[in-house]
């Protein structure tokens, strides 16, 4: 195996392997590599595309939530020529608090594991864990677990552990669950409970219930999230009370200070792009996020 790419991207989450998938298909030499760590976002994310539902309206991350919404249809019709659905649904349902039910066409779902699954199949994807970047000749030196890489060109997204790199990114963790048997009801929010956004939504491995929000590392389950989960799962989808828990997901979101994605040169590390920080909207930007790189990396406008 040549330890010497083009590019390299560190973390192969929702969006490093999206950045990476969009660079492959403009033919850029790519490989990922991703250390699998637990607590990664994308393995808990729910996967509403639901500007709305975030009230993101006059907020800046607004223009490009519309634009990532725009652009999925195109990117997952691309994802599965590889043979993996994404799952892509187009219609979100509001509960409305005095009853009834309001449905947004313009927002949507997808499965994040399949966009992920579904990304990597043409990739290169190396099990290496990445314990620091420095300049190397032209390029970047890139220290693992695994033994040195180079590259001339990296993209750190590594989520919320590219804090690690020098970037002001840290966590705050999300809970849900995955529940088996109960009837398919689509995409639907509810009204939120003690600050949090309940949302319930059918999925291919289950209902999935989700989700709650607190500054902590965390990556197990605990008590208080099964109990505020229970309660929503029961608010949401009546027939969901009781229902058996498949699994009890636990995911780190990757958060800044001000609440906006880091997207663009590294501040100090010469030829190091980052691509972190994406909060609870990786899968809503990912689409965004992966052009804006590849416009970066096409210009070779790197620190
Ligand atoms: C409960 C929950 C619900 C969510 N729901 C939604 C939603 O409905 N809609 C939405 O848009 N977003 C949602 N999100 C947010 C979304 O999941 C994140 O914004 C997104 O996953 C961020 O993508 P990422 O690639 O930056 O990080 P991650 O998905 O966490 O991926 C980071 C990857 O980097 C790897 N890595 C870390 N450190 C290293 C290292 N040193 N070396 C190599 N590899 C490394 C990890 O193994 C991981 O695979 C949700 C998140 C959670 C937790």
């Amino acid at each position: 195996m040549t330890r010497v790419r083009e590019v390299i991207v560190v973390g192969g989450g929702l969006i490093g392997s999206l950045v990476a998938f969009t660079l492959r298909g403009a033919g850029v030499d790519v490989l990922v590599l991703d250390a699998d760590r637990p607590g990664a976002a994308w393995r808990a994310a729910a996967g509403l595309l639901t500007p709305d539902g975030e009230r993101l309206r006059g907020t800046p991350l607004h223009v490009d939530a519309l634009e990532g919404l725009r652009r999925w249809p195109a990117l997952a019709a691309a994802l599965e020529r590889s043979g993996v659905p994404v799952h892509l649904h187009p219609g979100v349902a509001r509960m409305q608090p005095g009853g009834g039910v309001a449905c947004t066409p313009g927002e949507g779902s997808l499965h994040p594991p399949s966009v992920v699954r579904a990304a990597r199949q043409g990739l290169e994807v190396v099990a290496a864990h990445v314990q620091a970047l420095g300049p190397s000749g032209g390029g970047v030196r890139v220290r693992t677990d695994a033994g040195d890489w180079f590259a001339g060109q990296v993209i750190l997204a590594a989520g919320a552990w590219s804090g690690a790199f020098g970037v002001p990114v840290g966590a705050r963790q999300g809970q849900a669950l995955l529940l088996r048997g109960p009837e398919e009801v689509g995409a639907r929010y509810g009204p939120p409970a003690q600050g949090f956004s309940r949302y319930a939504l059918s999925r291919p491995d289950g209902l999935y219930v989700g989700a709650t929000s607190r500054r902590s590392w965390a990556v197990v389950p605990d008590t208080h999230g099964t109990r505020w989960l229970r309660g929503a799962a029961r608010t949401l989808v009546p027939g969901a009370d009781g229902a058996e828990i498949a699994a009890h997901l636990v995911g780190l979101r990757p958060v800044t200070p001000d609440g906006l994605p880091l997207v663009g040169p590294h501040p100090t590390l010469p030829g190091v792009l980052v691509a972190a920080g994406h909060g609870r909207h990786g899968s809503l930007l990912a689409p965004v996020t992966a052009a804006r790189v590849l416009a970066l990396v096409g210009q070779g406008v790197m620190a």
